[in-house]
């Protein structure tokens, strides 16, 4: 059967590395939303935690609600809960402060300049008044960087808008005498790119699972891929000259090649050739024409074949990014841990 493996050592030394770039692990809170990037949340959750990191960050309550067991704290970005719960949720727009119930832990994000969502620093004042009033209970305040892997101006910009942010908020916590509030920007890129972290954590995502999208000018850390895409052999056949394979007869043999099938195919996340271009596996392995639904078939015998180890190259070959990769890789295959 196909399935994904993931390679404990290599997360565990991306986490290392995470955390000695951001000064311990109580400053790092693993980006686990999107099924950890992919990789199965509820197999990368403890391993997270069996390191000693003791901070998530999740999509949506029902992804909190599955890994709440192995966190001290986790932020959930894009969800409001009916009834007030342990973790914290993110406010996204000034309007929503009105549907949290009441008790509830809230972060406000703030647009420091990436206009996608949050509240503006001018309402900052209105939103924290509005968070009092309503009887939530601030718990953190922060922002998301639009540009932190490119080499340009605007990460300085951001940060500096936030700076100014942070003044503001903290002028309001006296007024209001409210608790210590957690302030965090970071994430992958602004970690690797920046002498020290700055804020509380930094939630770090892609670069747990081994990549970044980073300028290489920044230096190119060395992080391990976590996980890897099998495939198994479904059967095989010795081809004739100008026997063609799959649909569309796209692949047209020479004669005397052995073709197998495989049983991993665009319905299980990975994306669509439509055989054009060559697409060689990372062993060199060679699909032959497009890819099925459900298979794809390869100028191989081997039993196991390897879809997937650098979602980079994977990604560079249908023009995308590592992250939406292994974002679509459906969370029905099987995920085994290999030490
Ligand atoms: C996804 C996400 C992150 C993690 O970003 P990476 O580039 O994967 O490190 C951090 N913060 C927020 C708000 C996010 O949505």
């Amino acid at each position: 059967m196909g399935c994904i493996k993931i390679d404990k050592k290599a997360l565990f030394h991306n986490l290392d590395l995470i955390c000695s770039r951001a000064g311990g692990s109580h400053r790092v809170a693993a980006v686990l939303k999107d099924n950890a990037y992919g990789h199965g949340l509820e197999v990368i959750a403890p391993l997270i935690s069996d390191f000693g990191i003791k901070k998530a960050v999740v999509r949506n309550l029902q992804e909190a609600e599955r890994i709440e067991r192995f966190f001290e704290y986790i932020l959930v970005l894009a969800d409001i809960p009916k009834k007030t719960s342990k973790f914290s949720f993110a406010i996204n727009s000034i309007e929503s402060i009105e549907s949290f119930p009441k008790g509830c832990f809230v972060e406000l994000k703030v647009d420091t300049g990436m206009h996608r969502s949050g509240i503006s620093p001018l309402e900052v004042e209105r939103a924290v008044e509005k968070i009092v009033k309503r009887g939530l209970i601030l718990k953190g305040v922060f922002t998301h960087f639009r540009s932190a892997d490119e080499i340009s101006p605007e990460f300085f910009w951001q940060k500096r808008n936030f700076d100014e942010t942070i003044k503001k908020v903290e002028s309001l916590r006296q007024e209001f005498s409210l608790p210590d509030i957690l302030y965090h920007s970071y994430n992958s890129s602004a970690l690797f790119r920046s002498e020290n972290l700055q804020g509380d954590f930094a939630r770090v995502g892609i670069a747990v699972y081994g990549y970044l999208e980073l300028d290489p000018l920044f230096g190119e850390p060395d992080l391990k891929p976590v996980l890897s895409l099998w495939a198994s052999r479904i059967s095989s056949r010795t081809l004739k000259p100008k026997e063609r394979v799959g649909y569309g007869g796209v692949f047209e043999a020479k004669g005397g090649e052995t073709v197998s099938t495989y049983d991993i195919g665009y319905a299980d996340g990975i994306f669509r050739s439509d055989g054009k271009r060559r697409l060689l596996l990372p062993e060199g392995v060679e699909i032959a024409g497009r890819i099925s639904m459900d298979s794809f078939s390869a100028l191989s015998d081997a039993e196991e074949i390897c879809v997937i180890k650098d979602a980079r190259e994977f990604a560079r070959f249908f023009g995308t990014i590592s992250y939406e990769v292994l974002v679509k890789l459906s969370p029905f295959l099987k995920r085994r841990v290999v030490q």
